[in-house]
């Protein structure tokens, strides 16, 4: 179990303790073990199996919590949790997910109005009864009907990191038993989504009873909703449903591909298998009776003349051409990266100081990074002004004289002001080694005025990069509106990198728009935004939009030595 999991019940229920209007301070106190245990580095299951006795001396960590996490670390779960998720109703959790709606103002509703559900929460609303309760305005009751329709839009669906990490970790229980042979995600989450819609769990396996027994008692697993000889369909505690299916050897390639879609790929590749006078369906490749292929799912691609598609790009999008050419892009993977040039200290609103961030970035193995932190604009995150901003570069200055082996660039996350101006003056950004330019705050202004702010901020000589181009928050926020050809053009014409942000809730630029920043000629950087050293762990969410977006190595600029990567930069500089 990872220290994010074992903080994340924590702060499931902590929000829960707020929505039943339990005392702040403990409220706070479980909060603020959660981050504790989420920034460590060190592994909580490994304290807990190898000197439980240590938990106590983290600080937040008293006796009662150092016994639930041990609990946590054994079953998955601890009974207090386990309680109000019963006490509480689903409804009610699902409200969380209204933007700008925080356990404290689900909670009033919940107890005030007694709402229960989304449908009630709407109706409420429309009669005007939200605003009536104390604390909520006129325009948060408007936000609440909004978000409900948002929320019908995007249905049930998870972030890819949160789906992928409960699959991740029911498949490394699953693959400790003898019976299962192969084991592996597919479906949405396997070509790697921004947000997933449930899971599919494919095994070979002899034994498909223990499989599913194992599955049934796992600590993720609410409740089983239906049950046959070779598939399983479960609901996690997350409300997520995941299919297991058990399958035979010979047929766990084609179960793979199949089940691993899209719909729009298999449609084309029915067609293929058809247009030899074959069938294709989830046992194998078949001409008449006899299975043809089967067992890999490369095999499969190769009777089909070919070569194997990797899942990102299984959409219908031309991947079919590419590879009957033998011109698949070599997409760029983890390890091809070497630099991460965003992210936050204790300067701003990060967690961790300079020196500490450097050390983890040395630990991955990446060669340099650029300090950002946010500028004045950002009051809430403690934003930093031109005199605060030569001071913390002349601190990074300094931390890198004591620190070798990587290079720390000053750099800065500068705010495109509503008015279209930068945050910091020119003066003081030229001095910069790298800056991203972003919207942060007007991304609901009309698209005319967005596009001009961009626009102004690519033609500032100092700028060298946009970063989390639209805003937008996968399944929260739409991001601004703007037209992106005007704005790669100019990009492209002046210089100006663009961040794939690798933050889950963000990963802006999406799929598409890396694609078509790329095609213009525009390098592409990911980021991970971090504001603590565990933050870096997302680089790889960064990495898979990418290849969704069919970005090779060669398109990324920060998979490029700092000598390389310093010429890339616009010239301006
Ligand atoms: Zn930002
Ligand atoms: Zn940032």
């Amino acid at each position: 179990m990872q220290n994010g999991e074992i903080a994340g019940l924590f702060l499931e229920l902590a929000d829960l303790l707020e929505i039943q209007g339990s005392n702040p301070f403990r409220i706070r106190a479980y909060r603020n073990a959660a981050r504790t245990i989420e920034n460590e580095t060190e592994s909580f299951e490994l304290i807990v199996k190898n000197s439980p006795e240590e938990l106590q001396s983290f600080s937040g960590i008293g006796k009662d919590l150092a016994e639930k996490i041990v609990h946590v670390v054994e079953t998955g779960s601890f009974s207090q949790l386990e309680e109000l998720r019963n006490e509480i109703p689903v409804g009610v959790v699902q409200m969380l997910r209204l933007p700008g709606i925080g356990p404290k103002k689900v909670g009033a509703m919940y107890r005030e109005l007694a709402l229960t559900t989304i449908d009630e929460l709407k109706a409420a609303a429309e009669q005007g009864q939200i605003s009536e309760l104390k604390g909520f305005a006129k325009k948060t009751e408007e936000s609440i009907l909004k978000g409900i329709e948002h929320l019908a839009e995007m249905g049930n669906r998870a972030l890819l990191a949160e789906a992928k990490a409960q699959v991740d970790f029911i498949i490394e229980d699953l693959s400790q038993l003898d019976s299962v042979q192969k084991i592996s995600v597919a479906g949405s989450c396997r070509r790697r989504k921004e947000t997933v819609g449930d899971l599919d769990l494919l095994i070979s396996s002899d034994n498909s009873e223990e499989a599913m027994e194992t599955l049934k008692e796992h600590p993720l697993v609410s409740e089983v909703l239906q049950q046959g000889k070779t598939k399983q369909r479960v609901r996690l505690n997350t409300g997520l449903e995941m299919d297991l299916r058990v399958v035979p050897e010979n047929s766990y390639g084609a179960a793979m591909q199949y089940f691993t879609g899209s719909k729009e790929h298999n449609i084309v590749m029915r067609k293929k298998a058809q247009e030899r006078g074959w069938k294709l369906n989830e046992y194998g490749l078949f001409e008449g009776e006899k299975q043809i292929a089967g067992d890999s799912e490369e095999e499969i691609y190769t009777q089909l003349g070919l070569e194997w598609i990797p899942p990102e790009l299984r959409e219908d999008r031309g991947e079919f051409e590419a590879s009957e050419k033998g011109t698949l892009p070599k997409l760029i993977e983890l390890k091809d990266i070497c630099a991460d040039l965003h992210m936050h200290t204790t300067a701003s609103d990060g967690t961790a100081s300079i020196k500490e961030m450097a050390e983890a970035a040395k630990k991955l193995g990446w060669k340099y990074i650029s300090i950002t932190d946010h500028s004045k604009r950002v009051t809430m995150a403690n934003g930093l002004d031109e005199k605060r901003l030569r001071k913390h570069w002349e601190n990074i200055r300094k931390v890198q004289e004591e620190i070798k082996g990587i290079d720390i660039l000053c750099g800065i996350e500068c705010d495109i002001l509503e008015d279209g101006t930068m945050d910091l003056s020119e003066e003081v950004l030229l001095e910069a080694d790298w800056v991203v330019a972003v919207l942060h705050y007007g991304l609901k202004q009309p698209k005319e005025k967005i596009n001009q702010r961009l626009l102004n901020a690519i033609r500032c000589p100092a700028v060298t990069a946009i970063g989390h181009l639209t805003g937008r928050l996968v399944n929260r926020r739409k991001g601004a509106d703007m037209d992106m050809d005007d704005i790669f053009k100019a990009a492209s014409d002046y210089g100006v990198m663009m961040e794939i942000n690798a933050h889950p809730k963000r990963l802006d630029l999406n799929d598409l728009h890396a694609r078509k920043a790329r095609d213009m000629g525009i390098p592409i950087v990911i980021n991970t935004d971090a504001h603590s050293t565990k933050g870096f762990d997302v680089m790889q969410y960064g990495i898979f939009q990418a290849r969704r977006a069919g970005l090779e190595k060669k398109d990324v600029a920060n998979t490029r030595t700092l000598k390389q990567f310093r010429k890339m930069l616009r010239t301006s500089r």
